[in-house]
């Protein structure tokens, strides 16, 4: 029997234990890999020893903290082993709060160390399953970490991260901070030369996350006023971008001026630093007690009632994850008072990661980069996003 994209036997193969492998990792000199890269214009990890040899990752040994982050040059590649799937000599990863939580270990998770961590990035396509027909050898590709099963209701209505068998890479399934990655075709998406590197860099799931939560799940227009918690981090950017292309007026927060003056560089109408101040009578007393008509919130129980009190009668508010804590409190009273409309939304449709990629080709995404760290150095830039010190995305470099 054949298998189709996203069938439970190709993605057991990726789930498949990772044996260990010698190690000195045997590598193609620098100076070859350069030459055959100037040659043929392909970045010159592609031109690493073949697929048989052990790649470099970041990986944890067990989940509890970053004590367990290790570097590793012994990881076996993934076998290309099914229909549909495709073999990508990774480039680049930009970091998500979520890696934060796959370190920490996620409820039902089950990991198989040394696993690897991350959930982003972009590659150079290496090896294509024999019926994979709209990505090629040599393709530069960015990659959508939500696997869905393509054959359930949801699926079949297109709203994949609604499928009774959704897996995210580094979470369910290993990750993307590898060399090497093998995933479903139907998830990767070629960009052309015009898409810089730095920009693919910062291109990933934060950017379709806060697409579907901006222009899918609120229908953010002309005349709406947004209030987007957290402007350092990778989601209320791409929010600010999504609700300022709109028409929206955009307030955003965060517990430091200069990343307010940065916000405000970036198109932010009105800042606000939330250290010690209550947001909702802030954005109150500077509507006329009207309110904003949208909230975007990823941060969950430390905000949830300023939130609420600085939305408008009729506001919808989005919510994608809940950084300080999961449980919140609503006075339904005030919810159909106000007839407010609470949201969830969580990663990105199929047709919802092709916009972001439109929005990546056509150069409308224009997003910080914190910084840049070699993938060796992967705990450092974790440090980094656990601090909370970054404004934008921080990435890691994986390709030579
Ligand atoms: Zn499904």
């Amino acid at each position: 029997m054949r298998n189709r994209v996203g069938d439970a036997v190709a993605l057991n193969c990726l789930l498949s234990p990772i044996p260990r492998l010698p190690s000195p990792v045997p590598r193609l000199p620098p100076p070859v890999s350069r030459l055959l890269s100037s040659v043929f214009r392909l970045p010159s990890s592609v031109f690493r020893l073949p697929s048989a040899f052990p790649v470099h990752a970041l990986t944890i040994s067990a989940t509890g903290s970053l004590d367990h982050v290790e570097f590793r040059t012994d990881i076996a590649p993934p076998a290309l082993a099914g229909a549909g799937l495709v073999r990508l000599r990774m480039q680049a990863a930009p970091l998500n709060h979520l890696d934060l939580w796959t370190v920490r270990g996620l409820p039902g998770m089950q990991i198989t160390p040394p696993w690897i961590i991350g959930s982003d990035g972009w590659g150079v396509v290496a090896e294509v399953a024999a019926d994979v027909t709209h990505v090629h050898v040599g393709d530069r590709v960015v990659v959508n970490s939500g696997l869905s099963c393509r054959n359930c209701e949801y699926c079949n209505r297109g709203e994949q991260p609604l499928c009774v068998k959704f897996r995210v890479l580094g979470e369910h399934l290993p990750g993307t901070l590898a060399e090497e990655l093998v995933i479903p075709a139907t998830n990767v998406r070629a960009i052309p030369p015009s898409v810089s590197d730095a920009e693919a860099s910062a291109f990933g799931l934060a950017v379709m996350t806060a697409w579907r939560m901006v222009v899918s799940r609120a229908q953010v227009g002309p005349g709406d006023d947004v209030l987007i918690w957290g402007i350092g981090g990778g989601v209320a950017q791409a929010a600010l971008l999504f609700a300022k292309a709109r028409g929206a007026r955009v307030w955003v927060t965060s517990g430091s001026d200069d990343k307010l003056a940065r916000a405000r560089a970036l198109g932010a109408d009105e800042t606000i630093n939330h250290s010690g101040v209550d947001v909702g009578r802030e954005v109150r007393a500077r509507t006329g007690k009207r309110g904003v008509t949208v909230v975007i919130d990823s941060v969950g129980t430390a905000t949830w009632e300023q939130s609420l009190g600085a939305l408008g009668r009729g506001g919808r508010l989005v919510t994608c994850g809940g950084t300080t804590g999961h449980e919140l409190t609503t006075d339904v009273r005030k919810l159909f008072w106000n007839q407010w409309t609470i949201m969830g939304s969580t990663m990105g449709n199929d047709a919802e990661f092709q916009a972001v990629v439109d929005e990546l080709i056509a150069g409308r995404l224009a997003l910080p980069v914190d910084s840049t760290i070699p993938l060796e150095r992967g705990r450092e830039a974790l440090e980094r996003l656990q601090s909370g010190t970054q404004f934008g995305k921080i990435v890691l470099r994986i390709g030579a």
